[in-house]
């Protein structure tokens, strides 16, 4: 039986029309527009095409959206002083300080000096801090391991008591999305195990799993026998495979592939995402969620 596909593509459209809908009632009960600040330090192509995508859905939901560009010589000195500018603005509810930064400035500095309030990235360690304890606590959980669960809830797949299986221990990945689906609550509740480079049996754990969650970077890592018939996989991986002439635009572009084999799982899965279309297009979605979030935290419209 063939898996039944979670389109992030689909999923986003939803999520971004209910966002929408929020932001014009917001608009008119209390005249405030959702502010969003992003601060591009240099001229990276990856990071400059991300940037783009971020401010057209952000005026796509109607926030007022702020493009910072500095260059790539700015001191971190200087940076800091822009972050704390947009701290203490009013009409600011998001500030995003896109990475890679140039070698000159500290990141993990300039990260720790965005006001954890306006922190919709979810990377501030008073934020980590927020997600591990859970419930009310948690004020903006990172974009990708939100837009992960959301698509599990979206799908209608059972997480409580399910087998997780979570590939990987990045940051940004593997430990938050971990932490989240062992939480008491809707769309978690379960119970989770994390494999990584260090796990030594790492198929024998993938073949428990009802939910397995794959976030390692390696392109056809998962194999089709670790996969238990009818689970819901979810592939983050977004990995380069080579190039091919867009039919499109006729110009190069990137041939991605997940850390699944995707052909030979969807066969034996009974949910999967498939690359590109899956999780890809949740991550700024919940971006756009964590930001009207900020407004209605400031609101107290919860
Ligand atoms: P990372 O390199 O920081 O972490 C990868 C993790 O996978 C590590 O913890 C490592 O221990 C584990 N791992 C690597 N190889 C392994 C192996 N052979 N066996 C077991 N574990 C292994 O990567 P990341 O930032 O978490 O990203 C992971 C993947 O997800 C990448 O392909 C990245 O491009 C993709 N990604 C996609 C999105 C999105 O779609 N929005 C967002 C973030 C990351």
């Amino acid at each position: 039986m063939a898996a039944k596909l979670i389109k992030g593509t689909e999923i986003r459209e939803k999520i971004l029309e209910e966002i929408e809908a929020e932001v014009a009632e917001i608009k008119e009960k209390h005249g405030v527009v959702p502010g969003l600040v992003t601060i591009l330090v240099g001229e990276n192509p990856a990071s400059i095409s991300y940037v783009t995508l971020k401010i057209k859905t952000a005026h796509r939901v109607g926030f007022h959206e702020i493009q910072d560009t500095q260059s790539e010589d700015l001191s971190e000195e200087a940076l800091l002083a822009l972050i704390d500018k947009y701290n203490k603005d009013d009409a600011i509810h998001g500030i995003l300080v896109q990475l890679p930064l140039p070698k000159q400035i500290n990141e993990k500095k300039v990260l720790n000096a965005i006001d954890p309030d306006k922190d919709v990235d979810g990377f501030h360690p008073v934020n980590v801090g927020r997600l591990m304890i859970g419930g009310d606590e948690v004020k903006f959980p990172p974009c990708t391991p939100a837009g992960i669960q959301e698509m599990i809830v979206r799908a209608g797949v059972e997480t409580k008591g399910a087998e997780v299986v979570v590939v990987g221990r990045s940051n940004i990945v593997g430990k938050p999305i971990a932490n989240m689906m062992l939480q008491k609550g809707v769309g978690a509740n379960s119970t989770v195990t994390v494999v990584h480079t260090g796990t030594k049996e790492l198929a024998g754990h993938c073949q428990r799993a009802d939910i397995l969650i794959v976030a390692a970077g390696v392109p056809g890592l998962v194999k089709p026998e670790w996969i238990k018939p009818g689970a819901c996989v979810i592939d983050v991986g977004v990995n380069r495979i080579g190039e091919k002439i867009s039919e499109k635009t006729g110009k190069k572009i990137a041939i991605l592939s997940g850390d699944v084999d995707f052909d030979a799982a969807k066969e034996i899965a009974g949910y999967i995402t498939p690359v590109p279309g899956g999780v890809g297009p949740m991550t700024i979605t919940m971006l756009m969620k964590n930001t009207l979030k900020s407004v209605k935290f400031r609101l107290g419209i919860n």
